[in-house]
């Protein structure tokens, strides 16, 4: 019987084991897993708290609906009544500009304005800034292939307006990434294809736009821009471990693998715990921890993992009384960004029971902020209660929110968010390519091709395949 040793039990790891399991099913054939996780829980990023009623999320709180994966995986695990829509009613984004918020005008998908007259009205973007973004309809593309920054796609094609105010916060804000390091192949190619196929983004936008049923609805049924889960998206985690069958080992680091071809050993920090043997390794740990892990057998490999980089970020979730803060904002909206250009601490900060119902009691309010990323990773650092007074001080400086929170819970990720550099993708083909010719290593997670969790449920997937293409070429 052939031994899959899976490292790492967040969502890769999960989804990984789970769809090995089922593809046995399928085949019949003579597999089973071990799955080793250092922590004392499963899930990784993905954690959920439920405190008096508040449903606060440390890490992820939403699944994109344009990425198929990880709601699939919700319904297959019976959690289809368990999902719920971001309010898209009340979907309005703010952007801080000179210390104001302004809302996002209407019709923007991701940086690109698709429809004119609330575009034109909006006072976020400069009567220049408007008609340098308007010159992307008659720009010629670009004729060099290969990568670039986010920032050199979005300055070439709109302007540095539309960088500094739009597309860095929108969509570098995602990555918590610096956009003139950021690589836009790896983390927005669907703008490369539209620039490639249409000659202009706005144009690309607008087909699009044409060809999608009224409300980007599907079967006639609106499609939420997320989802989320009721009980909070650890809900997913739960579900996926009561599926599995293999051996799952809690509170067990990984200190050493070595390579005894055919095949791994696996040696535990706790020395206590004997190694154990596995014909194939699925490391589903950040890229540093794999670095570590392959360098005794791998060299080339740990050199290409070491050159991901991460940034630290931290979550600080506030709950209020409605009745002590209404008076003072009126949280219509999702919540807003925050450009770099402003010089402030927090990053961004998302109206939770605005966006998901449920999320606070009736009466009250539930708020997230963000701080750290590319730059801006000493805040992380900072004690608890350093760390609330700024962002207290920031949210009553920005929203007037001076009132006291009644709860407040913390996270924070140190070296928690991959950054796809520019080459981002060449180097994942790279490593790839040496881990497949070691036989029986296969990389997946966040760190590769996706950090969202419905790119890692995908990239999960594809690991149980080459798994199973590699057990049956050996058979
Ligand atoms: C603040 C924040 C907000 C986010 N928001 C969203 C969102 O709304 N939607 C979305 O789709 N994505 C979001 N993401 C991204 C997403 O949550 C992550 O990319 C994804 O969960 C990563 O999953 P993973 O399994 O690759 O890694 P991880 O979750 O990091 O799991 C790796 C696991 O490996 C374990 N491990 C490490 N070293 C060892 C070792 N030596 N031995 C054994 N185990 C080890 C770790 O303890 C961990 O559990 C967010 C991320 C953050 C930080």
């Amino acid at each position: 019987m052939a031994h899959i040793a899976i490292i790492g039990g967040g969502i890769a790891g999960l989804a990984t084991a789970y769809y090995l399991q089922k593809k046995r099913e399928v085949t019949g054939a003579s597999l089973d897993y071990t799955l080793i996780e250092s922590d004392t829980r499963f899930g990784g990023k993905i954690i959920t708290r439920t405190i008096d009623d508040f449903v606060i999320e440390g890490g992820p709180d939403s699944l994109v609906t344009t990425k198929p994966w990880g709601v699939a995986l919700c319904r297959e695990l019976g959690l289809d009544n368990e999902l719920i829509p971001t309010n898209d009613y009340k979907r309005g984004i703010f952007v801080l500009n000179k210390g104001k918020l302004v809302e996002f005008p209407g019709g923007f998908r991701l940086a690109i304005p698709t429809e004119f007259v609330p575009f034109a009205v909006s006072p976020l973007i400069s009567p220049l800034g408007k008609l340098r973004m308007g010159l992307d309809l008659f720009i010629h593309p670009r004729q060099e292939t290969g990568d670039e920054s986010l920032a050199s796609f979005v300055r070439r094609r709109l302007g540095q307006e539309a960088l500094d105010k739009i597309a860095g916060p929108m969509m570098a804000g995602i990555y918590m990434a610096d956009p003139e390091r950021m690589s836009i192949q790896s983390t927005f190619p669907q703008f490369l294809e539209m620039e490639r196929q249409h000659g202009s983004l706005i144009k690309a936008m607008q087909r699009a736009k044409k060809n999608r049923p009224v409300n980007g609805a599907a079967n006639g049924k609106p499609q939420p821009m997320f989802l989320s889960l009721k009980g909070g998206l650890n809900d997913l985690v739960k579900a996926l471990v009561s599926r599995l069958e293999g051996r799952l080992c809690l509170g067990q680091r990984v200190a050493a693998i070595r390579s005894t071809n055919p095949g791994f050993e696996i040696r535990f920090d706790d020395v206590s715990q004997p190694p154990i043997t596995a014909d194939a390794v699925v490391l589903a740990v950040p890229a540093y921890t794999a670095a570590q892990l392959v360098e005794s057998f791998l060299p080339p490999l740990a050199q290409l993992l070491a050159k991901i980089r991460y940034v630290s970020t931290a979550t600080i979730s506030l709950g209020y009384r409605r009745a002590d803060v209404i008076d003072q904002h009126n949280f219509g909206g999702f919540g807003f960004l925050i450009p770099k250009s402003e010089k402030r601490k927090l990053a961004a900060c998302t109206w939770t029971s605005t966006k998901f119902d449920g999320r606070a009691p009736n009466n009250d309010i539930l708020l997230r902020a963000f701080v750290g990323g590319d730059g801006q990773e000493k805040v992380v650092k900072l004690p608890d209660n350093e760390l609330l007074s700024l962002v207290r001080a920031e949210i009553a400086d920005l929203m007037g929110v001076t009132a006291k929170p009644i709860i407040c819970q913390i996270f924070r990720w140190v070296k928690g968010n991959p950054q796809y550099d520019v080459d981002h993708l060449a180097r994942v083909e790279q490593m790839k390519e040496i881990a497949q010719q070691a036989t029986g290593l296969y990389l997946t997670g966040s760190a590769y091709l996706g950090i969202g969790i419905p790119d890692c449920v995908k990239d999960a997937m594809l690991t149980a395949d080459s798994i199973f293409e590699q057990l049956n070429s050996n058979a």
